[in-house]
């Protein structure tokens, strides 16, 4: 708003400042990616802008614990392509091990295959950055940590004063009720059900669509991801190899990276490719218009386009919305 003026908001955006900086954050994002064994290259590190990471980030402390992903040839004539335009690709940071690690609580993760199962599962290899890997080893070590599986907490429950929480009520796996008390209660089930678990503990003031008061359940956004197919004539990409995060992207027209002036909308998207790996069957939908459709002819051209054809995308800024939520 202070760069291009009131009226290049939409009417019914919500928008608000966030109540902490990036610099605030950026010691903790650090210690979260070295748990995490983030694999990528710093593009602003102690003030200064790095060739071959994202110029566009926000300044580091430190280098990403691991080197980046491998690029593939997707992402290779990616990058090619954006440079020759004058653009500044970078291969995306990835919450997937590109080397044997060893993570600050002690657990070791396994340097990525690039098998490709990961774009929707998890990873056998214990080399994707999910708490099961990185986290819940380390946990599993003290004496005084229990995990319970199949249960779901009902409510956070609170104290007599309406703001401090005591503990949290769950149903077991034998649908049997249960209170668990505990000094600090962490809601961190997505956004959906952390909303819902705030509305049944009575926490916060519910959002009202109609009055537009209160905060609870206010103001939902999500990503926005649009995309295109790419039909190569003859190339050899090779996509059984890949990782769920192994992509080139540019920033040049994300956030407020470009200037907005006239043209009336704020925000903006990262344009990139992703070399995940594809799936033989969830492949097949990914033939050119008018590709024959059975038989012989279909499977040469499913062939063709399993080294040919791939996707690029968009994932752009999402606002919430008044006009969608009331
Ligand atoms: S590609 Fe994914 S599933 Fe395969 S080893 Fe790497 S992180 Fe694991």
């Amino acid at each position: 708003m202070k760069r291009y003026g009131k009226q290049q908001i939409a009417k019914g955006v919500i928008l608000q400042d966030w109540g902490v900086t990036y610099d605030e954050l950026e010691p903790f994002y650090d210690r979260f990616e070295k748990i995490a064994g983030v694999s990528g290259k710093a593009g602003k590190l102690n003030g200064e802008v790095i060739e071959g990471g994202n110029p566009y980030e926000g300044n580091r402390s430190s280098e990403y614990p691991l080197p980046a992903l491998e690029s593939m040839r997707l992402t290779d004539i990616f990058a090619e392509g954006a440079k020759k335009i004058g653009l500044k690709p970078f291969m995306v940071p990835a919450g997937q091990a590109s080397r044997a690690y060893v993570n600050p609580l002690g657990v070791r993760m396994g340097p990525c295959t690039y098998c490709g199962y990961c774009l929707y599962y998890g990873c056998g290899n214990f080399s994707k950055s999910s708490p099961n890997a990185c986290v819940i080893p380390a946990l599993m070590q003290r004496s005084n940590f229990t995990v319970l599986t199949e249960s779901a907490v009902l409510r956070a429950n609170l104290a007599e004063d309406g703001k401090t929480a005591t503990g949290v009520s769950y149903l077991d796996r034998n649908k049997q009720e249960w209170e668990q008390p505990a000094d600090i209660v962490i809601l961190s089930a997505f956004q959906m059900q952390n909303v819902r678990l705030l509305l049944l503990s009575k926490i916060g003031v519910p959002y009202n669509p109609v009055t537009k008061t209160g905060v609870v359940g206010r103001a939902y956004s999500f990503q926005t991801v649009s995309g295109a197919a790419i039909h190569f004539k003859d190339e050899n990409l090779n996509q059984y190899i890949g990782a769920g995060a192994l992509s080139s992207q540019v920033d040049d027209w994300n956030g407020d990276n470009f200037d907005h002036t006239g043209l009336g909308f704020i925000g903006g998207a990262g344009i990139l490719v992703v070399a995940r790996g594809a799936r033989p069957i969830g492949n097949a939908d990914a033939l050119p218009p008018g590709s024959p459709r059975w038989g012989k002819e279909w499977k040469k051209a499913y062939t063709h386009a399993f080294q040919n054809t791939t996707f690029i995308f968009g994932q752009g800024t999402s606002f919430s919305h008044r006009r969608l939520l009331s």
